[in-house]
């Protein structure tokens, strides 16, 4: 059996796959292992997640991984006052935030299961009662999360995706001092030297009832794949026959999003001083976010610019923008930043641009369903197919854990 793609869904998959006695390969594009949760080593040694990094009690596949592998837990500071920019005063505030996610909860009631609806968020959105402000904080709260603009995502999409997340804590309750990548590299540990990184692949061929995976390093056979790569990459690996057009349409409706995350170095949390949380809601810019990523007595601001704010900020000085946005909502001490660092995902060439794809095509309602389906002996997985938490880590480990039961049993 071979794996191809060794983030979090390709990694649960091979972990039961190989448990279950089968005889598992995984190929991964990457000279690392975790997909869109890597880390990355700054100029003071410090290991920092690049990507995927926050999970909260709610996400128990997580949760029992880390303790499994007695891991860090670092939970993220909270306290203090929540800032939204531009300001507004504290009932605004209160009355706008409600009915912010009073939107957010309208449209899953409304949409979830709307599959005549050609509608996108945003044509749902128009249509909508409340405040400029929370239409604002809306816009804001769903293209940081989703990483595309509301115009490209039909409403039920969204709405389903959302409806599957539902967490009741903080998410950002918990990262891990050895970053989540730390998590990624256990797991593939245990499967030793079955894991084989840089190894691209390009094209799946099916002869005789057998697979044939071409890699850029030569060719591996097995009885089955798993194509355990986000829909948009799973697009660009070329099959021999070429798949059935249901499933290479269903895997052609997906878009990538964009999103740059910071960390910003103070010699002091001068937040919190003011009583502030060091949480800063923006509803202008559009899809920017901040907390508080303090660690290890080194106080940090983690920054998230999500969606279209993503690839209008590449083209700039993203150090400049960041320090400028974050002086106007917590003070000129924002100023005096030790460093700043970012990671780029927009055009990653192997996990896609955002936190996850999404569905682009009002019509594609069936697309998942297709794709969960597969081909076999060809199988298909990704977080966002997850019944629970898609787009997410937790929903990488359900969805991998799935497959590998599916696939299983079929053999
Ligand atoms: C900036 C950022 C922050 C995030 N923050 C969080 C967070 O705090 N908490 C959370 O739960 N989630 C977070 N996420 C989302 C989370 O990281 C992902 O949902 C999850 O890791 C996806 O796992 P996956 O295995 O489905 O896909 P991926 O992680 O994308 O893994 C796919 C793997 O396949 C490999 N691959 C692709 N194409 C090929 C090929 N042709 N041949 C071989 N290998 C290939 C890739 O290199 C990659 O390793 C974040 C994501 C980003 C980008």
């Amino acid at each position: 059996m071979i794996v191809v793609g060794a983030g979090f869904s390709g990694l649960a998959a091979a972990t039961d796959l190989n448990s279950a006695g089968l005889d598992v390969v995984v190929v991964e594009a990457s000279d690392r292992v975790g997909g869109k949760a890597g880390a990355t080593v700054n100029g003071l040694g410090e290991r920092l997640d690049i990507g995927g990094q926050y999970y909260c009690d709610d996400m128990v596949e997580v949760a029992r991984l880390v303790e499994r592998h007695a891991l860090t837990v670092v939970p993220t500071p909270v306290q203090g006052e929540i800032v939204t920019q531009p300001p507004l005063d504290i009932a605004a505030r209160a009355v706008s935030y409600a009915q912010s996610v009073g939107l957010r909860e309208k449209l899953k009631q409304e949409m979830a299961d709307d599959r005549n609806s050609r509608d996108s968020v945003a044509d749902w959105l128009g249509r909508q009662d409340v405040s400029s402000n929370a239409k604002a904080g809306f816009r804001s709260m769903i293209e940081g999360l989703w990483c595309l603009p509301l115009e490209s995502v039909p409403a039920w999409h969204l709405a389903d995706t959302d409806r599957r997340i539902t967490n009741e804590q903080f998410e950002l309750q918990y990262s891990l001092a050895e970053t989540m990548q730390a998590l990624a590299d256990r797991l593939a540990a245990g499967l030793g030297d079955r894991v084989r990184l840089s190894t691209p692949v390009r094209a799946v061929e099916l002869r005789d009832g057998h697979v044939r995976v071409v890699m850029d390093t030569g060719a591996l056979a097995a009885r089955a794949v798993l194509i355990a790569v986000p829909p948009v990459a799973a697009s660009r690996i070329v099959h021999t026959p070429a798949l059935d057009a249901p499933l290479s349409g269903a895997l052609g409706v997906w878009q990538s999003g964009s999103v740059i995350k910071a960390r910003v170095r103070y010699a002091t949390p001068f937040w919190r001083d003011r009583g502030l949380s060091g949480m800063v809601m923006w509803r202008d810019p559009v899809g920017l976010f901040c907390c508080d990523a303090s660690m290890d007595g080194q106080a940090a601001l983690g920054v998230f610019a999500g969606g279209p704010l993503a690839r209008v900020w590449r083209r700039g000085d993203i150090r400049a923008l960041i320090l400028d946005h974050l002086a106007a909502a917590l003070g000129d001490e924002a100023r005096a930043a030790l460093d700043v660092w970012h990671h780029d995902w927009c055009d990653d060439p192997w996990s896609g641009g955002g936190y996850g794809d999404l569905i682009v095509d009002a019509g594609a309602h069936t697309a998942e369903d297709i794709i969960r389906t597969g081909q076999p002996p060809l199988h298909f997985v990704f977080s966002e197919l997850s019944p629970s938490f898609p787009g997410y880590i937790e929903g990488a480990l359900i969805a991998g854990r799935a497959a590998a039961a599916r696939i299983a049993a079929g053999l």
